[in-house]
């Protein structure tokens, strides 16, 4: 009897994926297990939203695993060494595991390939629509550096047609299951009251939703911030409730969505090449960052002054989430306005984001702060301008400030223009910066290098 274990990492689903469907298919008994791994429970990227959602999706694995025969089978402390053990004991031909890019994924693998006593069998097609290392520079080696040059490419590489959930998974007999964990077993600590609800059934109700309503208008709204129309697919994403291979198979998906796709991979194939980006930068600027504690708090706290900065990071502390564009602004703030480190905020989106990937977050607070992939890497906002643009009605402002909802329209977005009386009756801060001031001493800081 042939029998092969299934590793979930962050593939946590049943629908199209390659990891299970192939295990299902090659193997008489399938022993499904989750390995709350003591390095990354130990680490500094286990956070109390992330563990809530993650116990979610636990969850509700081990709910659908049930219903088609199986379960899920928990086990706790070193990944590589409890999957060994787990496959002696079921006499395993094969493990099967998504093929991931960080550098500990990486570092896993290799352990895993070493240390099991039978096959190791990567599944590289499991988490990106496509795959690292699919499309490469001219030269053949190392990844590519020009998203533009890389998604000409990535929208014509063909893709593999998605795959059922296996209908019945046959465990062998008398393996000891384990108890799925609570949000507080995996990270104590306080959740985002707004948090989202983890887990694949959640991801495929929150799909099937948006692909209803608003992904026929994706291109026309999605950096309107008031009307919150993207997909909110990202943490789903993430911990791969979803595929993105099943997603971009669906008829409404527009080419404005499958374009921020496209640089999901994009950044996965940077990091997978180069794992030390999350704390080495990509193009150094010989930046001497400021060191300005108080303006860091007040960043973090939402009282900067700048509402549309305010607005961003209140969000993120409400729902552990955070609009695209919202990110934009407030990462370019930090990093441009301020002049302040982009692994400061890098570290502040780590701990808070549901949807906190090593390879997004790094990535992108890299590109904002002009020392990772963008071409124009000296760009500068105007931040209020950028909020009269994205925000025009201030409705975006007015729902996450609340000391700002008494006043009306696009006006919210300076509350230092009104009146003094009333900007005394406000109980909110000043400006901690001039904005065009603080793009000025970045721009005359990058030039001298
Ligand atoms: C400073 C900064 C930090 C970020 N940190 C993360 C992070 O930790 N995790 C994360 O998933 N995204 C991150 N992003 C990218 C992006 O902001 C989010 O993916 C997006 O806001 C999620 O919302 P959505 O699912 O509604 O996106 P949609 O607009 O509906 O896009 C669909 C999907 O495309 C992907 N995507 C969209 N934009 C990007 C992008 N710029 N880079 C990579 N993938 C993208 C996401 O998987 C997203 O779910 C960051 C962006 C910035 C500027």
């Amino acid at each position: 009897m042939s029998v092969g274990v299934v590793l979930f990492t962050r593939d946590l689903r049943l629908h199209d994926n390659p990891v299970l469907w192939h295990a299902v298919h090659s193997h008489e008994r399938v022993v499904p297990v989750f390995v709350l791994d003591a390095a990354i429970l130990s680490g500094g990227f286990n956070r109390p939203n992330r563990a809530a959602f993650l116990a979610d999706c636990l969850r509700d694995l081990n709910a659908s695993l049930r219903a088609r025969g199986a379960g899920l089978i928990i086990r706790g402390g070193d990944v590589v060494a409890e999957t060994a053990k787990l496959a002696r004991r079921v006499r395993a031909d094969a493990v099967h595991v998504a093929g991931d890019v960080s550098g500990y994924a990486q570092r896993r693998e290799q352990r895993l390939t070493a240390e099991l006593e039978c096959e190791l069998v990567v599944h590289e097609d499991a988490l990106f629509a496509v795959p690292p290392g699919r499309i490469r520079p001219s030269g053949g080696a190392g990844h590519m550096s020009v998203f533009a040059a890389y998604y000409r490419r990535w929208r014509t590489e063909p893709r593999r047609d998605p795959l059922l959930a296996p209908r019945h998974i046959a465990l062998p007999d008398a393996v000891a299951r384990g108890r799925v964990p609570s949000a507080r077993g995996i990270c104590p600590g306080p959740v985002a009251p707004r948090l989202p609800q983890g887990g694949e059934s959640a991801g495929r109700a929150r799909l099937a939703a948006w692909l209803r309503t608003a992904a026929r208008g994706y291109d026309e709204v999605h950096d309107d911030l008031a009307a919150d129309a993207t997909s909110r697919l990202s943490p789903y994403l993430h911990f791969g409730c979803l595929s993105p291979v099943e997603i971009l198979a669906r008829q409404c998906v527009t080419e404005g969505f499958a374009r921020q796709v496209a640089w999901r991979d994009f950044h996965a194939q940077v990091l997978s090449a180069r794992p030390d980006l999350t704390a080495v930068e990509l193009r150094p600027r010989g930046d001497r960052w400021r060191h300005a504690p108080d303006e860091f708090a007040a960043w973090q706290q939402g009282r900067t002054g700048l509402p549309v900065v305010d607005a961003g990071m209140r969000q993120l502390a409400a729902e552990g989430w955070l609009h695209n564009r919202a990110r934009l602004i407030v990462a370019h703030f930090l990093t441009k306005t301020l002049y302040l480190d982009w692994r400061l905020g890098a570290a502040h989106f780590a701990d808070l984001l549901v949807d906190g990937d090593v390879a997004n977050n790094t990535l992108n607070w890299q590109w904002v702060a002009g020392t990772g992939t963008d071409s124009r890497f000296n760009r500068t906002y105007n931040i209020t301008g950028q909020a009269r643009r994205y925000d025009p009605d201030g409705n975006y402002v007015r729902r996450h400030v609340p000391e700002l909802r008494g006043i009306p329209g696009p006006a919210v977005h300076e509350p230092w223009r009104l009146p003094a009386e009333q900007r005394a009756a406000l109980d909110y801060p000043e400006p901690i910066v001039d904005v065009a001031e603080g793009n000025a001493r970045f721009l005359r800081a990058r030039r001298k290098r």
